[in-house]
């Protein structure tokens, strides 16, 4: 049996070392774009107040992974499935340039959703999505602080992540407004209630809130990067905060069923039997997404026990919960989820 991964997050990387635990002869090879091993996603929008983030974020070397017998290609790029062949294609430094696969695992997350009007304005914003997004916004906060100064941010987006990465970066002293689209924050997971608990805390954090704000545009005036809604202000950095998308592209390319993700059965199995999605890359029946660490480590550990044999039932996700890592906020009702 040859098992090929695709994806070094919380649901590749725990799947291979759970299949590995059961089955030690199984050739398991784990490809991902990533270069510094595995890290925890959560942990990105502490990446301001914690000064020695970007090592402690690693979770796990890869060489780590190596020494279980875990075959890693790391900054490596599957371009390409084949599911007549049982083949992916690699773009990468390693030497292979496809291989083949008996069981194919897609565990390729998601990437930042940017609205279509923003796209033209791509260069001009961050977004906080992987480690290398977070190394980009420090090294361009570093001369800031050499200087004993701290840029002004505008974090568009009110959201979750928004407000997490907004919450950090005003507890590291940075100045932070937040532009949100709605009259409330994290208005699709607290009630009423909660939003505004969560907006007195932004607030009393010092940060700026703008509540009812359409952004329509950006700009690079002189240096000075502005966002547009019915005025026109300047910041020294953009963050764009407006969601995620699961990525389905191989899959759509490979003949699989997508729709808003890398659409699965209730035995993770994709419309190619020997193909299987999980994570923040699949979607399960319903259009369901389970875009949160608990359910996707129970989607990993439980595919390992299903492809060993040792699981016949169906997945089914177990109750969970989630909280906002903002600093000093603790919602008084269940997130809506
Ligand atoms: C800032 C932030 C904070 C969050 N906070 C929380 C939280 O507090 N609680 C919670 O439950 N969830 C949180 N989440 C969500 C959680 O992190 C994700 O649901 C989870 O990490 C997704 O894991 P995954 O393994 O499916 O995907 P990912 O972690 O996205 O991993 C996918 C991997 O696939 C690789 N890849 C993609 N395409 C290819 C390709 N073609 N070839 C090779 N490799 C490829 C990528 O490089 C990446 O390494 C947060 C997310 C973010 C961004």
């Amino acid at each position: 049996m040859n098992i090929v991964v695709v994806g070094s997050g919380i649901a590749g990387v725990t799947f291979a070392e759970k299949y590995r635990t059961l089955s030690p002869d199984t050739e398991i090879t784990l490809i991902t774009q990533e270069h510094d091993g595995y890290y925890s996603r959560p942990l990105l929008s502490r990446g301001f107040t914690k000064t020695d983030i970007e090592q402690s974020i690693i979770l796990k070397s890869f060489d780590k992974l190596r020494e279980s017998n875990i075959d890693v290609i790391a900054g490596s790029e599957i371009t390409g499935i084949d599911c007549k062949q049982k083949t992916v294609a690699i773009d990468g430094p390693c030497q292979e340039k496809f291989l083949t696969y008996d069981k194919l695992i897609l565990a390729q997350g998601s990437e930042a959703f940017v609205p279509p009007p923003f796209r033209p304005f791509e260069k001009l914003f961050f977004k906080l999505n992987s480690l290398a997004d977070l190394k980009a916004m420090r090294k361009f906060r570093q001369p800031f602080l050499n200087r004993n100064q701290h840029p002004h941010w505008a974090v568009v987006g009110g959201g979750l992540i928004g407000c997490e990465v907004a919450s950090d970066l005003a507890a590291a002293g940075d100045k932070v407004t937040i532009y949100h689209m709605m009259d409330r924050l994290m208005e699709r997971q607290l009630v009423p209630e909660d939003s505004a608990g969560l907006l007195a805390v932004l607030q009393a954090s010092g940060v700026e809130v703008l509540l009812n704000q359409a952004v329509q545009s950006f700009a690079d005036e002189g240096g000075k990067l502005c966002v547009k809604t019915d005025v026109t202000a300047e910041y020294d950095a953009i963050v764009v905060a407006t969601g995620f998308k699961p990525r389905t592209g191989l899959a759509q390319q490979a003949g699989l069923d997508v729709g808003r993700g890398i659409k699965v059965n209730a035995y993770l199995q994709t419309s190619d039997e020997d193909v299987f999605a999980l994570g923040d890359a699949a979607e399960l029946s319903e259009s369901k997404l389970y875009a949160y660490i608990l359910p996707i480590r129970s989607q990993a550990l439980w595919l390992a026990n299903h492809l060993t044999g040792q699981e016949q039932t169906p997945w089914a996700p177990a109750l969970f919960s989630t909280k906002a890592k903002v600093h000093g906020f603790e919602a008084k009702y269940p997130y809506n989820l």
